[in-house]
């Protein structure tokens, strides 16, 4: 007797099975085509990026970072155009029509994060962090800065000037500080501008600033000087600026291809056309970014997380224990089972608040902390499940594992995230809404 599922759907009248999805595709597959055309080619385009350029390199870079040149992968990212999405054809890359049919904006960077960082956490960062570096300057509004600012970063990423912009609020004595409501009151800052004629003098430091080093812009937050974070102000600065430096370099668990580093200002003069937003506006537009942005963080630790499970997929189909390979064994199919549901309870989550047309804090802060401990979770399992051999650098989950470790923190630790789930909850209980 024929007893496996493809053979039961055969059976079923021709009218039946159009109930039933019989397709013999990978979940990868499945998925992309639940999307509305433009996105299933922007997913594809992203995967293959990450093939071609980030996969073969991956666990070298990561293993000799002192020896790695980011620029030539800038580069072919730049030229592929996935630094210039936020300004539409015929300026940027941007898909107008991927925006509009997956509801909103952060959808195509949903779809790039999972699959950069499916190939590789540092690399894929390395790309990815360009879209918190500019997200003030979309979120600032301001369409005579968007068009002189971002039109001039997509057009020398196109052409192969690799122009990153880097986001820096964190200072020595403010992390979780300037990135939750409570804390922000008691923010002791040390970055400080002081009015001067045409523009402003910035002295103070930036630290764990991701693309530090390789960034040629970056988005600063500053209060100004005597004042606190109430008189924060986002700076747009040209790493050439003089005065503007950069500090120590620190020294990785992962996501080691993309530099983390201190940025320090001593007299830089910043013209008053490089303010971004309004003149003390810096702190809501923080939150707004903040809010904006989760997701794709939260979309990064998907691709980390789906990379650990394939790599364990594809060890228990080639190695054996006992005369039978691993797979075939049912503990280590349950285990399976249980990292292919988190991944895809991970991309519901993520598809879900990126698809929303204007993203709401619950909902990307959410996503963020559970695909980031899903990450973390499902590595360790992948460690598990491999033994030996889930500990050595080259079958990559030792890899994946420090890779997820780091979306638990930035962006907001998942603590100062899981506030942010509360903080909404409450203003929407004050406005009586229900979830
Ligand atoms: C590799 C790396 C890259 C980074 N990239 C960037 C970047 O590009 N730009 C940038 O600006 N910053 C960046 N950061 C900074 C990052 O966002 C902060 O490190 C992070 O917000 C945590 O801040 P902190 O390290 O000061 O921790 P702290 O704020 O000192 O927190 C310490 C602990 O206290 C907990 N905690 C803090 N407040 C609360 C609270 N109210 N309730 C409960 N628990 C609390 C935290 O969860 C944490 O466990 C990066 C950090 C790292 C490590």
């Amino acid at each position: 007797m024929k007893t496996d599922l493809r053979y039961a759907v055969s059976t079923l009248k021709p009218l039946g099975r159009l109930l039933v999805n019989t397709d013999n595709i990978s979940t990868w597959e499945h998925d992309t085509k639940t999307l509305p055309f433009s996105c299933r080619r922007l997913r594809r385009k992203y995967r293959m990026f990450a093939k071609k350029y980030l996969e073969p390199i991956a666990l070298e870079v990561d293993g000799d970072i002192e020896h790695f040149d980011p620029l030539p992968v800038l580069r072919a990212a730049g030229r592929e155009g996935l630094l210039s999405e936020a300004m539409f054809r015929p300026v940027g890359s941007g898909s107008l029509s991927a925006m509009l049919f997956s509801g909103g904006l952060t959808f195509p960077i949903a779809l790039k994060g999972e699959e950069l960082m499916s190939a590789c956490g540092g690399l894929g960062l390395l790309i990815l962090d360009h879209e918190l570096g500019i997200a003030p300057i979309m979120l600032a509004g301001d369409l005579f800065q968007f068009f002189k600012w971002l039109g001039k970063i997509a057009y020398a990423n196109l052409h192969g000037e690799p122009c990153p912009v880097a986001f820096a609020i964190t200072e020595p004595s403010a992390g979780s500080d300037v990135e939750e409501t409570e804390g922000a009151l008691k923010a002791r800052l040390m970055t400080y501008a002081e009015p001067v004629e045409g523009g402003y003098r910035l002295n103070g430091r930036k630290v764990f600033i991701s693309n530090g080093a390789v960034s040629k812009y970056v988005t600063l937050f500053a209060a100004m000087k005597g004042e606190g974070i109430e008189s924060w102000t986002c700076f747009l600065l040209d790493k050439e600026m003089k005065g503007f430096s950069v500090g120590r370099h620190e020294r990785k668990m992962g996501q080691r291809a993309s530099d983390a580093s201190e940025l320090i200002l001593e007299d830089v003069f910043v013209p008053g056309s490089r303010v971004i937003g309004k003149l003390r506006g810096g702190w809501a537009l923080n939150r707004n970014v903040l809010v904006y942005s989760r997701v794709g963080v939260a979309a990064m630790s998907l691709g980390i997380a789906r990379s650990a499970l394939e790599k364990t997929v594809d060890f228990c189909r080639t190695h054996s224990l006992g005369g039978k390979r691993l797979i075939e064994y049912q503990d280590v199919q349950l285990s399976i089972a249980d990292m292919m549901i988190d991944v895809s309870a991970a991309r519901g989550m993520v598809w879900q608040a990126a698809r929303s047309t204007k993203p709401y804090q619950a909902a990307t802060a959410g996503a963020k902390v559970f695909a980031s401990d899903t990450a973390y979770r499902v590595s360790n399992l992948a460690m598990e499940i491999m033994g030996d051999y889930g500990y050595v650098h080259e079958y990559g989950v030792e890899k994946a594992l420090r890779d997820a470790r780091l979306t638990q923190i930035y962006e907001g630790t998942n603590q100062v995230n899981r506030l942010a789930v509360i903080e909404w909850q409450f203003d929407s209980e004050l406005a009586q809404t229900v979830y």
